[in-house]
């Protein structure tokens, strides 16, 4: 509450600054408190110098200076809140965003997840998960419509482990990726490849009209799978077994008719692979219940249920006796004599066909040492697993004197899968066997992937061409297996090896071949395996 020299004095001192215009005559202000905190002031000024201000104005001009205060104080808290308001929002929607990015990330990664969890990572194909649940839904869908139909075709890669043993897990891998790409150009949407395991694929055709339509797939499929392959600085030519099972009605679940592609893709490879096979009730009676299986093998090993047939190698231009193979035989007291097929594959899962050679090599020697032609030979097969082992040639060394039966006498027959194994132990195994007088045979020639060169490298004195390869001679196909199988005679006689053709049924194979300079034979026309004693008794006659 100032009056006009007082006002001056403030000027005089500096406490009043900046342009003050005409001077008042009085002067009174008041602070203006905000949150206890001093904002500014309320001024009045006179210039009339009669009027002057009183403790009374001071009281109303404080009154006053409170509403403003109050005014401003609330304006500012309501731009305060709209300050918050509009952050909160802005954080809110910042947060939102992100909150919708994780969100997405983690969608896409269970997408993703899903994804593996469905697919096969080598190849990219569903896998069996997969599969099984399409083919669940497909086999709904057939319900209630009795017309209808899907078909399953159930593939294996033929000797695909022979690829990998023998040119290494990378090379498979190619094969496999390269496989998977041929499948998936045979097929359509809403078909379905997938994976199943190692070298299994399936092909589900969601809707064929007759068993005709999948066979003309399978057809398809085996030619796309043929095509020629370079892999590893290696040219081959790979081919698959399929079976086909269709789904109608009366299929409930998957696995039922994955069990039963199963079951007709198994006799495919039995009749000799790179074909197709349709499931029917025929083949469901074969099946055999694997443990069941198991543990009958086991019983027939320890009650001597195996026993050797023989089938007569003879000379094609005379009919010659030269000597015989030993084929294992299961005189199975409720089924009747089995062939190697029906059980020999379980054997060689369960571990179990060491000890069955063992005790068919014991009986086949024994036996032929009592057949008392010393030009006559024995041949043995071995399963791969023998060459592996170190004390393979020591203890059939021991077996020999035991029966004696003369080591010049005996030669094994060995498959191409197996001298793929560890070629330099098999190599010194078959050099070995070789030093005892022991001889070396290769079976089923022409069915696997090694070349001839190759096999030269090996003390093998006999080629046994596979029954394929004859069988093409009667049927109208000629000019290729007649190039071949020449082809492999003479080659084989240039590496000093002499060359057995195996499966001659006809007597026009037998020509076709005696023509070709193929100088020995086996097959059901020169005679079918038997008990030695039917052949003592022929011989004796
Ligand atoms: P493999 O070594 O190729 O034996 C020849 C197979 O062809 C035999 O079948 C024989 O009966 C059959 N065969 C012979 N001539 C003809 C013919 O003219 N036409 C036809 N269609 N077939 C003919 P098998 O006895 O059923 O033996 C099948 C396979 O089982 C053998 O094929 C061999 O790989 C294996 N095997 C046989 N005996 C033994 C054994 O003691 N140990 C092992 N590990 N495997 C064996
Ligand atoms: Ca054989
Ligand atoms: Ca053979």
């Amino acid at each position: 509450l100032l009056n006009q020299i007082q006002v001056q004095e403030l000027v005089a001192e500096g406490g009043i600054s900046g342009d003050i215009g005409p001077l008042a005559t009085s002067w009174l202000g008041v602070p203006l408190w905000v949150n206890e905190a001093v904002i500014g002031l309320v001024v009045v000024q006179s210039y009339d110098a009669s009027f002057t201000y009183t403790a009374a104005d001071q009281e109303l001009l404080s009154f006053a200076a409170l509403q403003i205060a109050n005014s401003i104080f609330r304006r500012r808290a309501t731009s305060a809140l709209h300050e918050v308001n509009a952050q909160l929002e802005q954080r809110v929607e910042a947060r939102t965003g992100q909150l919708r990015e994780q969100i997405e990330r983690r969608e896409e990664m269970q997408r993703e997840l899903k994804h593996q969890v469905m697919h096969d990572q080598l190849t990219g194909l569903p896998n069996r998960g997969n599969l099984r649940s399409r083919l669940d839904q497909a086999l709904d869908a057939l319900q209630g419509a009795p017309a209808r139909r899907c078909a399953l075709l159930y593939l294996d890669v033929d000797r695909f482990k022979i690829v990998n043993d023998s040119l290494g897990h990378l090379a498979g891998d190619e094969v496999l990726k390269e496989v998977s790409r041929r499948l998936l150009t045979c097929v359509r949407e809403p078909d379905m490849v997938a994976r199943l395991s190692g070298d299994e694929f399936a092909i589900l055709l969601d809707r064929v009209d007759t068993a005709e339509t999948a066979t003309q797939v399978a057809a398809r499929v085996l030619g796309a799978v043929n095509a020629p392959l370079h892999v590893a600085g290696e040219d081959m030519s790979p081919s698959a077994s399929i079976g086909i099972a269709l789904g109608d009605c009366t299929y409930l679940a998957a696995d039922d008719l994955l069990r039963d592609a199963d079951v007709a893709l198994y006799r495919a490879k039995r009749l000799g692979r790179n074909r197709f096979e349709v499931f029917d009730e025929t083949l469901a009676r074969e099946v055999v219940d694997v443990l069941g299986m198991e543990g009958a093998l086991r019983h027939a090993l320890a009650h001597d249920e195996f026993e050797p047939y023989f089938q007569p190698l003879r000379r094609l231009s005379d009919g010659e006796l030269v000597g015989f193979e030993a084929l294992l035989r299961w005189a199975h007291p409720q089924r009747g004599m089995l062939l190697p097929h029906q059980f020999l594959r379980i054997a060689e899962d369960c571990g179990l066909i060491e000890g069955i050679d063992w005790r068919m090599f014991e009986m086949s020697c024994r036996a032929m040492a009592g057949f008392d032609r010393d030009d006559v030979f024995l041949t043995i097969n071995v399963s791969a697993l023998h060459l592996g082992r170190p004390d393979f040639a020591e203890r059939l060394l021991a077996l020999l004197s035991r029966t004696g039966l003369a080591s010049h006498r005996l030669i094994i027959e060995v498959t191409e899968g197996s001298l793929l194994g560890d070629p330099e132990q098999v190599r010194r195994m078959l050099h070995g066997l070789r030093e005892l007088g022991i001889g070396a045979a290769l079976d089923d020639f022409g069915t696997g992937y090694s070349s001839l060169s190759y096999l030269h490298s090996l003390p093998l004195s006999l080629l046994k061409i596979d029954r394929a390869f004859v069988q093409a001679l009667g049927e109208g196909e000629h000019h290729n297996s007649t190039t071949v199988v020449a082809a492999i005679i003479a080659l084989a006689s240039a590496l000093n090896m002499q060359v057995i053709a195996e499966g001659i049924e006809t007597q026009a194979e037998h020509d076709a071949l005696l023509a070709m300079g193929s100088t020995l034979g086996q097959g059901y026309l020169l005679g079918r395996p038997a008990p030695l004693a039917h052949w003592l008794q022929s011989s004796a006659a």
